[in-house]
């Protein structure tokens, strides 16, 4: 009988572990700043600044999952960081989208005297896109879904763009997870994420990743972690390998709450509109072919009404925790605009679903929506 080849859900769970007698169920934790060389010039590791099996193991996870190799990082803006090094060398121009995670146009714009000059395009709109990237030799990122709007870009089209331009193109997975979408087979060199939010799953760590199939990326992005220092630590790293083995279970069930919670605020009177992948018909055909098992645990809904009304939905809540960051197992919401670099408008609430019941969630923010109301203004006496 010809031998099957373990599915990538399976690989995840079993990475890190060898089928050894007296070996553990999950990879040691290995806390160390060095390892015995033997004064060997080429001894593998050697300074804890360039390997731990506790990376080595998640790198084997993260990698299954994708179809390439993965490299960890410190978090996820240092996996941004090298990658925007790494691939914007000799190149001109970093062309971003004008909006999804505001941390990132933060970053390019500070690299703009490593040479790269960043260009900020609306990535729903083609022609802008392929004028951009028209104007020099181009890196292009794209973030799809975007945080906080939830904009799905059509990675098929914004990956043949790229081809013809010559630029590689590098995707920001982070919202969606590759348990969900997978940009690699849409054409990307590279896909970042923030392993901080739902790959890891708990909110108890920070860490991110770059997954590729192009080996002198893999290697070059390897040299700047080594170089630059953005090493992910051996406890976080284990903690998140911990939490993958989980993923797929969990951006089911959230992705089956959060469109269940999008509906129902859909035609909420107090909401004035609701963004969740699929849910604009506008691109509703591109999120179904790219996002076919659900648009993960992220949605973001306006408030008709002030900052202040938002912050005090926001507040009256009892089970998703006022909090920023996502993807977690626990719900939380934030107004996104008390962020002063964040483009998203005044009551704009991003709410990330956990793995509560999605019945209680709904109960709980209807109950918000309605103890937040602002109280009727009295008529002068
Ligand atoms: N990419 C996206 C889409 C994010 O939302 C974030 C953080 O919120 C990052 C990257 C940065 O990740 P980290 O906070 O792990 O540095």
């Amino acid at each position: 009988m010809a031998e099957r080849t373990p599915s990538a859900e399976s690989r995840l769970i079993h990475a890190g572990t060898q089928r050894v007698l007296g070996s553990p169920a999950s990879p040691p934790l290995v806390p160390t700043s060095f390892f015995v060389s033997w004064g060997e010039p080429d001894a593998p590791r050697a300074y804890a600044r360039n390997g731990n099996p506790g990376w080595e193991a998640l790198e084997e996870a993260l990698g299954a999952l994708e179809g390439g190799e993965a490299v960890a990082f410190a978090s996820g803006q240092a996996a941004s960081m090298a990658l925007l090094l790494a691939l914007g060398e000799g190149r001109r121009r970093i062309v971003l989208p004008d909006d999804g995670y505001y941390n990132v146009r933060i970053l390019a714009d500070r690299l703009r005297p490593h040479g790269a000059e960043p260009v900020f395009v609306d990535q729903l709109d083609l022609v802008a896109v392929e004028n951009a990237l028209a104007g020099g030799l181009s890196v292009l990122w794209v973030e799809t879904p975007s945080n906080p709007f939830l904009r799905v870009a059509d990675l098929g089209r914004l990956g043949d763009l790229a081809a013809s331009a010559g630029a590689p193109m590098a995707v920001d997975n982070t919202v969606a997870t590759a348990a969900l979408q997978k940009p690699l087979e849409f054409g990307a060199v590279a896909s970042v994420y923030s392993l901080t939010k739902a790959a890891s799953g708990h909110a108890d760590v920070v860490l991110g990743a770059v997954v590729s199939r192009d080996r002198d990326l893999v290697e070059g992005l390897r040299s700047w972690r080594t170089v630059g220092g953005g090493i992910p630590g051996p406890f976080e790293a284990w903690l998140a390998l911990r939490g993958l083995k989980t993923l797929h279970l969990r951006v089911a069930r959230q992705s089956e709450s959060a469109q269940a919670i999008a509906r129902h605020l859909a035609g909420h009177p107090r909401i004035r509109s609701v963004h969740y992948p699929g849910a604009d018909p506008a691109t509703a055909a591109t999120a179904s072919r790219q996002l076919p098992h659900g648009g993960g645990p992220l949605l973001s809904f306006e408030l008709d009404g002030s900052a202040a009304e938002a912050d005090a939905v926001i507040a009256a809540s009892t089970l998703v925790v006022p909090a920023t960051s996502f993807g977690g197992v626990e719900s939380t919401w934030e107004r996104r605009a008390r962020w002063a670099s964040e483009t998203a408008p005044e009551a704009l609430i991003r709410l990330s679903v956990g793995l509560e019941p999605a019945g209680e969630l709904i109960a709980d923010i209807d109950r918000s929506l309605e103890a937040g109301h602002p109280a009727p203004r009295r008529s002068p006496a």
